[in-house]
């Protein structure tokens, strides 16, 4: 079983700040992926292979899945990738999943919280000509042919089958992300990351970037920005204290 996981790096996650003190991370909807993916390989005899688009420090993520158990990491960045909508970016992944040519599962988050359409999943999935489901929650079974899941609806859930191959892009469901290990950290600091660019992918410029984007920003509202924001940095138990002294301060608590 090859399963291909993409994931995102997003602003103001606090995956990596203990790290290098930077305000990046990982998609928290991927990391529901990625979790739904070692969970896969735990029960079956699978492979996992991440890729991102994104700039060179994207990289923290990719090491940071492997350190989590997955086998393989593949950075996508190219300056002519900069720009590029949801359909640019859908478009580029596609050429490397083609270029890697063998998988089973696709997964991908519901969507991210930069652009939030959730649209680069289905339309990954209308470019590899393969079927795909949204809003899975958890992978109910799996075998080499056929995949059961159970999927979120407003109200409840349903149980769906698609055979394989097939994406699923998968949103929060009642399972606790996966803790890394000493082991994992090691492997990922050895680990090699594959770094492909637009010419290594073979692609036509016009098909990635801003070139490549049909939907363009012509208005930013940002109005309804709140004002009063507060950033609390640190690690996660000294924001903890921040916050209850905040909540403490305004007589909320
Ligand atoms: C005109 C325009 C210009 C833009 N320019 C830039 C830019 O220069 N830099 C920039 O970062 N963003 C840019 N964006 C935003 C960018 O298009 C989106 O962030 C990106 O296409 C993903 O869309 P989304 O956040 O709605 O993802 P969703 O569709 O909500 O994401 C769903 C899932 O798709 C997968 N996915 C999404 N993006 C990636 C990725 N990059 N790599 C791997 N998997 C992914 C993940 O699994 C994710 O959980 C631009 C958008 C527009 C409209």
């Amino acid at each position: 079983m090859n399963i291909i996981v993409c994931i995102k790096q997003i602003i103001n996650s606090i995956i990596n700040q203990e790290s290098n003190n930077k305000r990046y991370g990982l998609n928290p909807f991927d990391e529901y992926a990625l979790e739904e993916s070692l969970k896969v390989k735990d029960m079956l005899k699978a492979k996992i292979i991440v890729i991102t688009m994104g700039t060179p420090d994207a990289e923290f993520i990719l090491r940071y899945s492997i350190s989590k158990g997955v086998d393989e990491a593949i950075l996508l960045t190219d300056n002519a990738f900069k720009g590029s909508d949801t359909l640019a970016t859908a478009y580029t992944l596609f050429k490397a999943i083609k270029l890697i040519n063998n998988y089973n599962l696709i997964l991908c988050g519901k969507q991210s919280p930069n652009g939030n359409t959730g649209f680069v999943g289905p339309e990954l999935a209308e470019m590899l000509n393969i079927p795909h489901i949204t809003c899975v929650k958890r992978i109910k079974s799996i075998n080499n042919t056929v995949v059961i899941v159970d999927r979120l609806l407003d109200i409840g859930s349903e149980v769906l089958e698609s055979k394989l191959p097939v994406l699923l892009t998968i949103t929060k469901g009642d399972n606790i992300s996966r803790l890394v290990s000493v082991k994992g950290r090691i492997l990922a600091r050895k680990a090699s990351i594959k770094i492909w660019d637009m010419k290594f992918l073979n692609m036509e410029s016009n098909r990635t970037g801003s070139l490549g984007s049909n939907t363009h920003i012509s208005k930013k509202d940002e109005n309804n920005k709140q004002k009063n924001k507060e950033i609390f940095t640190g690690n996660a138990s000294s924001i903890a204290v921040k916050i209850v002294d905040k909540l403490l301060e305004n007589k909320i608590i």
